[in-house]
């Protein structure tokens, strides 16, 4: 045998499994098709500048990152709790009141705050927030656009606030997710200030692996695997490798080359990354826009935001990084870097003329669909000795990837151990 186990993809779910297998004391060897750990969380170096590929944060109050992440290694640059939006009066600021206590009266202010979206945001969101964790797999459940209409939350706070910020979160705007989902995001957000590790998000998929004895066996792709009554064996380039039992961590579009599973329906964002001579606006917030028709965004910016103000390790100490959110249609083209930049140019209130771009990111596969009603914890069991982890086969986020990757791997090492397989939940939202 090669190893007792191979987990094959070092995303999140594969390092996580690798992790607590080789805490349970199983021989564990990783193989990763691409040259660097991380999957869909890496970190492009481009001129001094930190790109993610694809602006996404981490967020420390998910119940998996508090539990197996060492936040204080990775040195979080936190955003504000909340969001500044532009509308046709200007650019305000709407962001928890405890948090930011500086910005309490122009949060007062705020014409977002109308009463009746404050009591039925309230009772939306009140249980699931006020409960440590949430049955979300029995709690009724509707497409989000229905759960908001039917909450009685159709005014400005949604309009301006939730429906633009959750879009670029869920990467759709047609509010078809899950409400349930949704619910367990919002009480992740507002419990924590979401950050980016001083060194980029990839960090944090490269401090895992330093955990690892074995360390990730990169630009190994994996072809084949075949499972028999006690094993499996993985086909490389390098020729077949043997084990007792492997881990299919790829993501959701290599799961079908490897598996008999489908490939989950995914939704997909565009990152744009610019480099300015000086930001162009101060502060930790993500920027929204409500205004154009209907309090809609009135371009194709999801949101945007002067990373480099919250993240100084991005850019040069000369130059502000700013990003720009756009979604990525399932059919026709995304929007391009004119509509882009003309947009950036009415929401930041400057001239982009001398922004030069340093990297779009286009990321078609960059979350799984999410629908209602939420199944958050799909088998992961395919074979006698042959799982399948990844945020696909729990929730669209990197809480999803760690709890799936570790639920898998605790299952494997009972298997293995000859005990009855439980149903393992992992850390809950
Ligand atoms: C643009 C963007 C923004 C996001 N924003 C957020 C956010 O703000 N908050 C949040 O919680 N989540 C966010 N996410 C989601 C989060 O990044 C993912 O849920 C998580 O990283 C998925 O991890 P994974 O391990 O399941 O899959 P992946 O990261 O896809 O890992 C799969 C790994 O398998 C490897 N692989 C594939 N095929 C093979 C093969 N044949 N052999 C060997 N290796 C193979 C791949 O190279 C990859 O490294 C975002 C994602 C994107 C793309």
């Amino acid at each position: 045998m090669d190893a007792d186990i191979i987990v094959i993809g070092a995303g999140l779910a594969g390092l996580q499994a690798a992790r607590r297998l080789q805490r349970s004391g199983r021989r564990v060897r990783v193989l990763e098709a691409e040259g660097s750990v991380g999957g869909r969380v890496r970190t492009d170096r481009i001129d001094g500048f930190l790109c993610d590929r694809g602006f996404q944060v981490l967020n420390p109050a998910y119940p998996a990152v508090r539990a197996w992440v060492d936040t204080d290694a990775l040195d979080l640059q936190r955003f504000g709790v909340g969001a500044a939006i532009r509308d046709r009066d200007g650019i305000s600021v709407l962001a928890h009141p405890l948090r930011h206590p500086r910005q309490l009266p122009g949060t007062l202010r705020s014409p977002r705050l109308d009463p009746r979206d404050v009591l039925a945001l309230s009772r939306w969101l009140g249980p699931t927030l006020l409960r440590a964790t949430v049955s979300s797999r029995s709690a009724a459940d509707a497409p989000l656009g229905a759960a908001l209409d039917h909450a009685g939350l159709t005014g400005p706070l949604r309009r301006h606030l939730l429906d633009p910020f959750l879009a670029g979160v869920l990467a759709e705007d047609a509010q078809s997710t899950s409400a349930n989902f949704v619910r367990l995001l919002l009480r992740s957000f507002a419990l924590g200030a979401v950050g980016l590790p001083a060194a980029g998000m990839q960090a944090l998929p490269e401090g895992m692996a330093a955990d690892l004895r074995d360390p990730v066996r990169l630009s190994r792709p994996v072809r084949s695997v075949a499972t028999r009554a006690d094993g499996v064996t993985v086909g490389t380039d390098h020729g077949p490798l043997h084990a007792r039992a492997a881990v299919v961590a790829v993501d959701p579009g290599a799961v079908p080359g490897l598996t008999a599973l489908p490939a989950p329906p995914m939704h997909g964002l565009v990152t744009w990354w610019f480099s300015a001579p000086e930001p162009p606006r101060r502060g930790r917030f993500l920027l929204l826009d409500a205004s154009g028709a209907g309090g809609r965004p009135a371009g194709p910016v999801q949101d945007t935001a002067v990373v480099s103000e919250v993240a100084p390790s991005y850019a040069p100490a000369d130059r502000a990084l700013v990003q720009a959110t756009t979604l990525r249609p399932a059919a026709g083209e995304p929007a391009d870097e004119q509509a882009v930049r003309q947009h950036l140019e009415h929401l930041y209130g400057v001239p982009t003329r001398r922004w030069e771009l340093v990297v779009r990111h286009d990321v078609p596969h960059a979350l799984p669909a999410q629908p209602s009603p939420l199944v958050d914890r799909r088998p992961q069991r395919i074979g006698p000795r042959l799982w399948v982890a990844g945020d696909h086969r729990d929730t669209a986020s990197i809480q999803g990837a760690l709890v799936s990757g570790d639920r898998a791997a605790l299952d494997v090492h009972a298997v293995l151990d000859g005990a009855a397989p439980a149903d393992r939940d992992g850390p809950r939202s």
